[in-house]
């Protein structure tokens, strides 16, 4: 399964962060997700249960935000988020007519974001400088 793969590797950065951190247990992962990876997040909450047992962020809370889908002007470089439904089969190219012209004229714009999955931040038990805000 793709997401068990995604969750081990999760896992194995979070554990390796936190050790270099001498740091306790894992409580939170906060995740990025782009609408594009094909990732259900369910299954990823799920798999990554499973994947973070007998390590350092066994139980730990799971946040998933889901990432839009960016096009970025090779003219340019301006960015610009792409609606889903401008994104053709396969999630790797979009319709330019969808998506129109950037603000420099030109129609040239590639698939930057939307795939990614990246681990943004993560909070450990005892970090206090870390806190945000949430109550
Ligand atoms: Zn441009």
């Amino acid at each position: 399964m793709h997401e068990l793969s995604l969750a081990q590797a999760l896992v194995d950065t979070a554990v390796r962060h936190s050790a270099g951190l001498s740091a306790g247990r894992i409580v939170r992962l906060d995740v990025r997700v782009g609408v594009l990876a094909g990732v259900d997040v369910e299954s990823l909450t799920f798999c990554f249960e499973l994947a973070s047992r007998d390590t350092p962020a066994e139980g730990a809370e799971l946040r998933v935000e889901v990432a839009p889908a960016v096009g970025r002007c090779r003219a340019c470089g301006v960015e610009r988020t792409l609606e889903t439904s401008s994104i053709l089969p396969g999630w790797t190219s979009f319709d330019p007519e969808a998506v129109g012209s950037c603000v420099c004229g030109e129609q040239a714009f590639e698939l930057v974001g939307g795939h990614e999955l990246v681990l943004m931040q993560m909070e450990l038990a005892g970090d206090q400088s870390s806190g945000s805000g949430s109550a």
